[in-house]
C-alpha cells in the first residue's frame, strides 16, 4: 500500500512536469514534420528519399515518447463506458499489426466465441493493451533469426472476472527485473522510458482490476490482465 502510494506520487510529479514541457516541445515538431514533408519531393529527386522517411520516423519516436510522458500526467479517474473484450482486443491488435508482420512475428488472437463486456475506459484500455503488445514485440525482437516469434493474445472469464493473457516466446527475463517491471522508469532497454507499465499499472487499478506477470528467462513471457465484468 505505501509503495503504490509512492508511485502514485511519483506519477503526479512526473504528471505536472511533462504537461508543461510536452505542449512546448509537441509544437515545433509539429511544424519541423510540416517542412520535412514539404522538402521531401526534392529529397526524392536528389535521390535522398531515406533521409526523409528517417527523419519522419524519428519525429514519430520523439512524439510516442512526449504522448506517454502524457498519458501518465493524466487525471486517474477513468471515463467508463461498457464495452466489449473483442472489440477492445480488435482494435488494440489492428494498431501493432504492421508492425508485428514487419518484424515477421506470428500475432494470434483467439477471440472468444461469447463476448464478454467490462465498464472500461476504452481509450485507456487500448493503451494498456498496446503497451503490453509493444512489450511483447520488443522481447521477441531480441532472440536469434532462427526462432519462430509469436505473441497469443487470449481471454477467458474467471469468476467475476475478464481475464486477457498476451503471452509472448521472446527472451523473457530474470527474478530482479520481474519485481521492478511495475516501477515507473525501470526500463533494460536503451531507447525505453521504463512508463509503459507503471502508467499501465495504475490504469487497471483504476478498473478495480488487477495484473500479474509470469516469466522465463529465454523463453518468454506471460501478462495476465483482470478486470472485472459488467453484471
Ligand atoms: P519500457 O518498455 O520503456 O522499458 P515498460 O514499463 O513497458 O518500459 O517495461 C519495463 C521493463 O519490463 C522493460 O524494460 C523490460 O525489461 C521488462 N518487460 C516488460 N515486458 C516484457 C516482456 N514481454 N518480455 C520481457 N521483458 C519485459
Ligand atoms: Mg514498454
Amino acid at each position: 500500500v505505501e509503495q503504490s502510494a509512492l508511485q502514485n506520487e511519483k506519477l503526479a510529479m512526473l504528471g505536472k512536469i511533462s504537461a508543461s514541457i510536452a505542449h512546448e516541445i509537441r509544437n515545433p515538431l509539429t511544424s519541423i514534420r510540416g517542412f520535412i514533408q514539404l522538402i521531401r519531393p526534392y529529397l526524392y529527386d536528389i535521390g535522398k528519399e531515406d533521409y526523409a522517411r528517417i527523419i519522419l520516423s524519428e519525429i514519430d519516436r520523439a512524439n510516442d515518447i512526449i504522448h506517454e510522458f502524457l498519458n501518465s500526467s493524466k487525471p486517474s479517474a477513468p471515463m467508463k463506458e461498457n464495452a466489449s473484450i473483442n472489440s477492445l482486443l480488435h482494435d488494440a491488435i489492428v494498431l501493432i499489426d504492421g508492425q508485428a508482420l514487419m518484424q515477421n512475428c506470428e500475432l494470434i488472437f483467439n477471440q472468444l466465441v461469447t463476448d464478454l463486456f467490462v465498464s472500461i475506459d476504452v481509450k485507456q484500455m487500448k493503451q494498456v493493451v498496446l503497451n503490453i503488445l509493444r512489450n511483447a514485440l520488443e522481447a521477441v525482437q531480441m532472440t536469434d533469426e532462427f526462432h519462430r516469434s509469436k505473441v497469443t493474445v487470449e481471454v477467458n472469464s474467471n469468476g467475476n472476472f475478464a481475464e486477457i493473457t498476451i503471452q509472448d516466446n521472446g527472451k523473457g527475463m530474470d527474478k530482479a527485473t520481474m519485481s521492478k517491471l511495475f516501477e515507473p522508469f525501470y526500463t533494460t532497454k536503451s531507447t525505453g522510458t521504463g512508463l509503459g507499465l507503471s502508467v499501465s499499472e495504475r490504469i487497471i487499478r483504476n478498473h478495480g482490476g488487477s495484473i500479474r506477470v509470469n516469466s522465463i528467462e529465454n523463453c518468454g513471457t506471460v501478462f495476465v490482465i483482470s478486470l472485472p465484468l459488467l453484471t
